[in-house]
């Protein structure tokens, strides 16, 4: 079998869903297609549980009016009997005006994933409803009773033995040639609904292809492969035909917003490749990810990581940071979730830049307590594989550097933002 993910750019119009049935279409191979939110919907939803939480119930409820107009528009121009399609969400809908109504906002991150999730049940009823009545068989999962996860609303962890258990049941390929199932949702072993972390459809699609043991998992992007660095950023951008996973980690790592950081290690656990392909050509080939490749990248990549906050933190007692303090500072903010970009150390300071986040606040004010604190933020980090004085000099001349770290192999430049 093999597994097909869709993400919002493929699903954002009627015709980015046609163009799916037009690809399912021609493969005959058992296949479980995962798909996320449609275009905008997951900051659109957002919006409605911040409105929501600050109990804006009436403000909440505008705001889903949008978000349901908007599919709205997609169903009328997609289907030949549009009813059919309206009643696939109409009790979606429902459920979330019923929640907007009557919950009340306590816990941020537990209602972000009950309420956020519904983008991708919607836009998996859709998909699904469309697929039959172009006369593709399939079956619709729920993948909040198929996925469990840790209770780490907003970024939960897979369990794998407990989902392999519960997806191997419901996915029999002798019932259906087809099965589709939202990205980036699960449930705790409690049922409360989670989310993998934003963009995590690619991470979903990664575990899926482990559970049922795919021959490859293909992620359908608006991009025509992945490239030396991002066109919208850098000009003169190269195909790269083949990474292997160990490439795509340290890619995926320093930023590269081609795939999710967590989607490698389920497929690189069972050697399963990952295809990267443009959803606008589907006769390209795009990209694969494997063990092995043939092509070493020859070209230098850039990956460009934005909005960077720079934090020093030095003991309040002067003692060793290395020998004493390293494990407390990194306890706390794995605690506060901050995701660690680079780490620079000297004898009585580490410095970490840290993605910019809800939760730096809340981790500034408890490194506090131990150490005396200094962070700047406004910055961007820039690393370069395959480094030389040339392509630097391209990249960061002019440009004020707050710190620099260089290999033979590679370099990393955290800048100020221009
Ligand atoms: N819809 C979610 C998001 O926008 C998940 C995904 O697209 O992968 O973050
Ligand atoms: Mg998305």
């Amino acid at each position: 079998m093999k597994v097909y993910k869709f993400g919002g750019a493929s699903v954002r119009s009627a015709e980015g869903i046609r163009n799916i049935v037009k690809i399912v279409s021609t493969i005959n191979d058992n296949l479980f297609i995962v798909v996320s939110a449609m275009g905008k919907t997951t900051n659109a939803m957002e919006v409605v549980l911040d409105l929501f939480m600050k109990a804006d119930h009436q403000g909440a409820l505008t705001k889903l009016t949008e978000v349901e107009a908007y599919h709205e528009a997609i169903i009328s121009e997609l289907f030949l009997t549009p009813e059919s399609g309206r009643s696939s969400v109409e009790p979606l809908f429902s459920e979330l005006k019923k929640y907007i109504t009557e919950g009340v906002g306590d816990d941020y991150d537990s209602w972000y994933d009950r309420l956020v999730s519904y983008g991708e049940l919607i836009s998996t009823k859709i998909v699904s409803a469309y697929l039959l009545e172009s006369g593709i068989n399939n079956m619709w999962l729920n993948m909040r009773e198929l996925i469990v996860t840790d209770s780490n609303f907003r970024e939960a962890n897979v369990r794998m033995n407990d989902s392999q258990v519960r997806l191997q049941k419901a996915v029999d390929f002798s019932k259906s040639r087809i099965y589709i199932g939202q990205g980036f949702i699960g449930a705790n072993v409690k049922g409360d609904p989670t989310t993998l972390g934003r963009e995590g459809s690619d991470y979903t699609a990664a575990v899926v292809g482990n559970l049922l043991d795919a021959e490859s998992v293909t992620i359908w992007k608006d991009v025509p492969g992945i490239l030396n660095a991002d066109p919208r950023l850098f000009e003169n951008t190269v195909h790269i035909p083949e990474l292997t996973y160990l490439d795509a980690v340290e890619l995926a790592y320093s930023g590269a917003q081609i795939i999710h950081p967590k989607t490698i290690k389920p497929l690189e656990n069972k050697h399963i490749p990952l295809y990267v392909r443009p959803f606008g050509s589907p006769d390209e080939d795009g990209s694969v990810i494997k063990a092995v490749t043939e092509k070493p990248i020859e070209v230098p990549v850039l990956i460009l990581r934005k909005n960077q906050v720079l934090i020093t933190i030095r003991p309040r007692d002067f003692s060793f940071v290395l020998e004493e303090s390293l494990s407390k500072a990194f306890a706390v903010m794995n605690k506060h979730r901050l995701k660690v970009a680079l780490i620079q150390s000297s004898a009585i300071s580490i410095s970490v830049c840290v993605d910019n986040s809800r939760y730096l606040a809340g981790a500034l004010d408890e490194l506090g307590n131990d150490f005396k604190v200094t962070y700047n933020d406004g910055l961007e980090l820039l690393t370069i594989r395959g480094i030389n004085d040339e392509i630097v000099q391209k990249t960061t001349s002019g440009r004020t550097i707050l710190l620099t770290q260089r290999t033979r192999r590679s370099g990393r430049y955290l800048m100020k933002e221009l």
